[in-house]
């Protein structure tokens, strides 16, 4: 017998309402099935339902929608994310005007600080203030601290891996301190085995800019991730049943067409092998304190540190609280998938998943698993975008995103 189905009404106050027993000879038709409610199968979802009237079921594994995106209030009231901080920002207008139909913003934009040499706490990215910090200088434009980086860099012949491309623009002393060990860490490998796109997406600057990201827009979702989906998902064609694996369903429902936003490996039985997926463990903390730490998020390169960074919400959330709830990260190899790991042999490994996935009729591979891409969350919904024009085009449907 199937297991019981956690399942909502769309358009229910909550997602986590009590679960309901469906009676498993109830014929159940779909247009499209779809396996992931986090930002890839809910920005599909809500654009087949609404836009070309199809009839969803959309299921996750997880007690919840909003993927890795999900946020909720802890037992102290203060609003946290179960998978660590989740910052909003993008430079793609498309994405930024689409989500802004289901929540208002809060301006937001992240800061970081390293924790270096045993305790000094420095910008991330590196800018002149790191370097002026750090080596005691007084380094005072832009073309000094540029000129100063320059006499440190090693010229690397091809900027293949995530060392070349921070040893080639910063040096070895700077790339130790920063890069090397939360690297390693992070990835369970040495920078040199992984693909330079990696470190790359930590720039380096000669002005004072501290801010972690430079996009045009970054917001947070002013009340949350999740109720952004619930808002997302509100519509009469969409079905959502949570604590539902895709095994649960396959046999079970009749559907035209599915979307994947699982593993691609695991959709494929891991026919080639598996495909490596980095790891995280969360340790979060409420504590009896106003505040932890001076910024959204503290990281920690030192590799004698199990974790590698430290987040605290109420910056990102803009919530006044007595307490405040923080999050620590631990790398892992095993668990639940959260990150591809960028390096040649899995991307050639995923290749071959690719070309089954393209052969593979009626079915839709997105996001961040399923397509084995480092994606934000904005890239993930503009891939989401991309896929739905495509199917709308095919249908002989004009629309407007
Ligand atoms: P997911 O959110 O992973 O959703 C996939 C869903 O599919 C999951 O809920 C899973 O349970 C479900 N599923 C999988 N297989 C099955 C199955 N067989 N049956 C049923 N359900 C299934 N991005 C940013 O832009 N800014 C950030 O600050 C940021 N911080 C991050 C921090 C961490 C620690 C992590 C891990 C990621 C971060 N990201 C960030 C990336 C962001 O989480 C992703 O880009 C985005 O959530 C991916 O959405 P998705 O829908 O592709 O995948
Ligand atoms: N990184 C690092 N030191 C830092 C910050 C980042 O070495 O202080 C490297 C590390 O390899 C990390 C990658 O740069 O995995 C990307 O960092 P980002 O903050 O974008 O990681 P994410 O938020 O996606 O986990």
């Amino acid at each position: 017998a199937k297991r019981a189905k956690a399942s909502v009404a769309a358009g229910a106050t909550s997602v986590l309402a009590s679960p309901v027993i469906r009676p498993a000879s109830r014929s159940r038709t779909f247009d499209y099935l779809i396996v992931g409610a986090g930002f890839a199968g809910s920005v599909l979802a809500e654009r087949l339902s609404s836009q070309l009237g199809k009839k969803v079921l959309l299921v996750d594994r997880r007690s919840h929608v909003g993927g890795n995106a999900y946020d909720e209030k802890d037992a102290a009231g203060v609003l946290m994310h179960r998978y660590g901080p989740h910052i909003f920002h993008t430079n793609s207008d498309e994405v930024a005007g689409y989500l802004s139909q289901f929540t208002r913003w809060r301006p937001y934009e992240h800061r970081v600080l390293a924790c270096v040499k045993g305790g000094l706490h420095v910008p991330i990215p590196i800018n002149r203030t790191t370097l002026n910090t750090l080596y005691g200088l007084d380094l005072r434009t832009d073309e000094e601290a540029a000129a100063y980086l320059a006499s440190r860099a090693e010229p690397v012949e091809r900027v293949k891996t995530s060392e070349d491309v921070v040893v080639s623009a910063v040096g070895r002393e700077l790339y130790e301190t920063f890069f090397r060990g939360y690297t390693r860490k992070q990835w369970g490998m040495d920078p040199s085995e992984l693909d330079k796109s990696v470190t790359a997406r930590v720039p380096t600057r000669t002005n004072l800019d501290d801010r972690y990201f430079t996009d045009k827009f970054q917001n947070m979702p002013a009340d949350g991730y999740t109720r952004m989906f619930e808002n997302m998902l509100d519509q009469p064609g969409i079905t959502i049943e949570l604590g539902v694996d895709f095994e649960d369903v396959r046999e079970e429902v009749d559907y035209d067409r599915l979307i994947f936003t699982g593993p691609v490996d695991e959709y494929f039985d891991f026919r080639f092998g598996k495909l490596p997926y980095r790891s995280l463990s969360f340790r979060h903390e409420t504590l009896d304190q106003e505040w932890f730490q001076p910024v959204g998020t503290v990281n920690y390169p030192e590799e004698g540190t199990p974790y590698t960074r430290i987040s605290e919400y109420k910056h990102m959330t803009g919530q006044a609280s007595r307490k405040t709830t923080i999050t620590y990260e631990y790398p892992r190899a095993d668990g639940d998938p959260y990150y591809p790991v960028p390096r040649p042999e899995n991307q050639a490994l995923y290749k071959k998943y690719e070309a089954l996935a393209l052969e593979t009729q009626d079915v839709h591979f997105v996001g961040r698993l399923a397509t084995y891409r480092y994606y934000n969350m904005d890239q993930v919904v503009g891939q989401a975008l991309a896929t739905f024009r495509r199917i709308a085009e095919r249908e002989g449907r004009a629309v407007i995103a």
